[in-house]
This record gives structure tokens, sequence and C-alpha cells, in this order.
């Protein structure tokens, strides 16, 4: 098979649909994950296929650590191997509110959904790529969608910040000992982005960005995450590797 070959967790819908269609349309073949065989994993991934490329839906929950072997297995036997990982499926809390009512449950959710998942599915990717044979012309990567949380505290979300600062640092580490493997890894942090997560409270943040929260002053799309992670995995950010970018609409812009 010709193609690059890419697995996107949380591809069902939101950032990582985004993604998906935005690898497709630089000539990528994609696995699509979501939590459940949904309907809206399917229609995903008939509209990947629209784009000319081969897809499959590859549904799993990332938490479940006994299922990532199997997984990874079952995109190469409909795709071929796999030189692009994207950790990107993620739950935000289970109530916002003060860090002191939050709960063991929902501490625990966001650090294995969120973090736990992104290192060993890493984990694995990598050890099953270090056992292939390589495509010169190919460019291999893992990219993880982390969080402007990652770095920015919210009282109303501690879990979640948590969560993303510890993902963030397990993408620092496999950067560190990926980087002489040949595979880059790179840290996409978004700030406010239009999704099913956020859907709640984002009316509040368009206004807020409108006002001067971010620079650029609106709310983001998860075609825009999609168009930053497609670049990434293309290499067209050669000779590095460790890197965060803030796709943020330079909400994290220190100013004064
Ligand atoms: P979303 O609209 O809520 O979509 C979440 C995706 O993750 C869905 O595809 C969902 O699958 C999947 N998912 C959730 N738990 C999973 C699990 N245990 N196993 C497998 N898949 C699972 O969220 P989003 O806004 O696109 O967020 C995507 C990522 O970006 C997350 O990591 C999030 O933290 C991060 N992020 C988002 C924003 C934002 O403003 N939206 C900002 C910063 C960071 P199902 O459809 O099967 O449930």
């Amino acid at each position: 098979m010709s193609n690059q070959v890419a697995l996107v967790t949380g591809a069902s819908r939101g950032i990582g649909f985004g993604i998906a269609m935005a690898l497709a349309r630089e000539g990528f073949a994609v696995a699509l994950n979501g939590q459940r065989d949904s309907e809206q994993l399917r229609n995903s991934v008939a509209l990947v296929e629209e784009l000319g490329v081969p897809a499959v839906a590859i549904p799993f929950d990332v938490a479940d650590l006994s299922l990532h072997d199997s997984a990874i297995l079952r995109v190469e036997e409909s795709l071929g191997p796999l030189t692009t990982l994207v950790n990107n499926a993620g739950v935000s809390v289970l109530n916002r509110g003060d860090p002191l009512d939050v709960t063991e449950e929902s501490w625990n959710r966001c650090l294995e959904v969120n973090a736990k998942s992104q290192f060993f599915l890493t984990r694995q990717f990598s050890r099953r790529l270090l056992t292939q044979s390589r495509d010169e012309k190919f460019y291999y990567s893992v990219i993880n969608v982390t969080s402007a949380n990652a770095v920015a505290a919210a009282e109303n979300r501690v879990e979640y910040c948590a969560s993303k600062a510890a993902a963030s640092m397990v993408s620092k580490c496999f950067a560190v000992r990926l980087a002489r493997e040949g595979i880059s890894v790179f840290d996409v942090q978004p700030g406010l982005i239009s999704t099913d997560m956020t859907a709640s409270v984002i009316d509040e943040y368009a206004q807020r960005s409108a006002a001067g929260l971010t620079l650029i002053p609106r709310v983001g799309q998860a075609d825009e995450i999609g168009a930053i992670v497609a670049n990434l995995a293309t290499g067209k950010l050669p000779y590095t590797t460790g890197q965060t970018i803030s796709a943020d609409g330079g909400l994290l812009v220190p100013r004064f």
C-alpha cells in the first residue's frame, strides 16, 4: 500500500474528525476511533472515504489498555503499517465546579482517558513500529492533542488541567526517547474550539474572545486543528520534535 496510515483516536466527531478529514486530504489512509461503534463513527468514516482514501472504524475505549494491541493490529490488517498516531480522544470533567468538590471518579476518568491512554497507546504504537521495516518516503510521528489547560489553570476543572499537564509531559518524554528511532512527537494544545465538549460554554467564550481573551478575536474550529495536525504529520516542520503548538488564537501569549 502506498499511503501513509494514521490512527486518530476520538475521531467520530469534533476535533478528531477534523483531523481525520485533514489527513485524508493529504492522502493518508485513516483509522477513525471512537468510544463505541456508533452511527456517528460510521458516518464520519464514510465522509473520509468520500475524499478518496481508505478509511476504517476502529471503536475501542482508549482507557482500556488491554485493547490497544488488538486495535493496532486491526488498523494494520485493514490499511497497512501505521506511520502516524494522533492521540486526540479526551473527556472533560464530570461536573465543572469547586476543586473542593472534585470526585475520585472524575479525577480517575480524566487521568485515564486523557493521559494514561496517550502514554500506553504511544508505547504500543512505538514498540510495533520498531519491529517493522520503514518506508523512507514516509514521515513517522505521534501527535498528542492536549490543551491550553496543560499550562493555564482553570479552577472549575482541576482534574482536566492535571490530566492535560500529564499528557503534555508524556509528549516531551516520548520525544526524547523516539527521536533516535526516527519518530517525531508533538503536543498540540487547542484553546477554545467549537465542539460538543464546549457546547455549553462556547457562546460565553465567543463573546470573551471577541472582547480580547484571544488575540484572534474568535473561537477556533475543528478543521483548523486538523490543518495543524496534517502539517505536522506530513513533516512540514522538519528537524523538529518535542515541540508544543499553541493552537489557541493567541490565548496564552503573555501580555500586559
Ligand atoms: P468531543 O467533541 O467531546 O469529542 C470527543 C471524542 O473523543 C469523541 O470522538 C469521543 O468518542 C472520543 N472519546 C471520548 N472518550 C473516549 C474513550 N474513552 N475512548 C475512545 N474515544 C473516546 O471533544 P473535542 O472537543 O473534539 O476534543 C478532542 C480533544 O481535544 C480532547 O482531548 C479535548 O480534551 C481536546 N481539547 C478540546 C478543546 C475544545 O475547546 N473543544 C480545547 C482543548 C483541548 P464517542 O463519539 O464514541 O463518544
